[in-house]
């Protein structure tokens, strides 16, 4: 079996080091050709060159490069705002593990260069949907997520080979650290508190998305992208209406897909990121180390209830920002950026990020994404509204 060229751009962050792992506990499969990061841990980077030996290392930050570069003599250090999107052309398969928006370059670059397109910069399709969707339609481009409930999704809809019989996408939320606190409840909660995730291990962005359900909000317009109508050939036919959020807090349930007759097929492993980054690899083969295997006799039971939407606001802004299409999925990634942000540096409360969000999408302008460009100025109108609406916040709060 020849090697299959990987290309992990965001090396540094929590899905690129755990994909560092699958990649080590398959080396008969896999070989790193290159690694990108922004350049802000290099002592972590050049670590993961001398151990790994990819031919290329992407770094954006031009000082950081110069001094990751001295220490990696014969590998190639490429520097600037594009050199991670130009991991596209060193491997088969691009992880891309940017956290943000600032994925989008490499979320492009992959699917144009024809590549797959192992995504877990699920920013980038959602600011992006009708730029990314032109994109996958290159010869060769392929998507396959490695967001756990999309994985999740992409592996029960291999159960049928008739589009028309998928009647309903169920993502799973874990509930993040808040579930069952009413509103009331969560008006002082720290920052600490929204960081300690009670499942899943990731980074600190992803993680307060998780408290707030803005992560699942985003994965809701992810799914649509993703399966639903506007796919084209890569669609289900789903729309929003299609799509639900139950909230199922052991995390084993990764999400599930119901046909036409109503039968379920779900996915399940105890939460870890491993699996899907691994099948997003193989795919369409799997590979052999069995991360997040279920032990039964141990695993007790698996609960389901509804979200809260009073509790959390973010879920139904998603939604309708999802409907809305255009440039407005863009925007309330952008705002989401900015406030949990400005959260994460004790300028704003935990309850003003949705608060946030939600004055920033009245002023939506109802733009439409036709192309990158678009897209990134959007990006750069609602975080520049956002910072304005986080100043009425941030003045009355602390
Ligand atoms: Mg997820």
């Amino acid at each position: 079996m020849s090697l299959t060229r990987v290309a992990l751009a965001g090396s540094t962050g929590s899905i690129g080091t755990q994909a560092l792992e699958v990649i080590e506990a398959e080396v008969d499969r896999f070989e790193l050709s290159a690694i990108g990061a922004t350049g802000r841990q290099p002592e972590l980077i050049i670590e993961q060159a001398r151990r790994y030996r990819p031919s290329v290392v992407a770094i954006s930050d031009p000082e950081a490069a110069r001094f990751i570069a001295a220490e990696l003599p014969g590998i190639e250090v490429r520097v600037g705002a594009d050199a991670m999107a130009s991991l596209a052309l060193e491997a088969d398969v691009v992880v891309n593990g940017v956290v943000g928006f600032a994925g989008l370059s490499v979320t492009l670059a992959t699917l144009e260069a024809g590549r797959r397109l192992a995504l877990a910069n699920k920013e980038s399709l959602i600011a992006a949907g009708p730029v990314v969707q032109v994109a996958r339609r290159t010869p060769g481009a392929e998507l396959i997520p490695v967001d756990s409930e999309h994985g999740a999704i992409h592996q029960c809809l291999r159960a049928t080979d008739k589009k028309n019989r998928v009647a309903r996408l169920l993502l799973t939320a874990s509930g993040g650290p808040f579930r069952g606190r009413t509103i009331d409840d969560l008006a002082s909660v720290t920052i600490a508190d929204a960081l300690a995730h009670p499942t899943w291990s990731m980074g600190p962005k992803i993680t307060i998305d998780s408290s707030t359900l803005m992560n699942k909000g985003l994965e809701v317009i992810e799914a649509h992208e993703l399966f639903g109508t506007p796919a084209g050939d890569a669609g289900y036919g789903i729309g929003f209406d299609d799509i639900e959020v139950v909230v199922h807090p052991q995390s084993v349930v990764h999400s599930m897909v119901e046909f036409t007759d109503a039968s379920t097929i779900a996915q399940l492993s105890t939460p870890d990121m491993r699996l899907p980054i691994g099948y997003a690899l193989a795919w369409p083969d799997r590979i052999s180390t069995p991360f997040g295997r279920i032990d039964w006799t141990t695993l007790g039971r698996l609960d389901f209830e509804p979200p809260d939407l009073e509790a959390f606001p973010c879920l139904a802004l998603a939604y309708a920002a999802g409907r809305a299409g255009g440039t407005a999925p863009a925007w309330i990634s952008a705002a989401n950026e900015v406030a949990v942000e400005a959260f994460l540096e004790s300028q704003i409360a935990w309850r003003d990020i949705a608060a946030v969000i939600a004055a920033t999408l009245d002023r939506h302008d109802g733009a439409p994404a036709t192309d990158a460009a678009s897209v990134i100025e959007a990006d750069s109108q609602a975080r520049r509204i956002a910072l304005e609406e986080l100043n009425s916040f941030a003045s009355v709060v602390r």
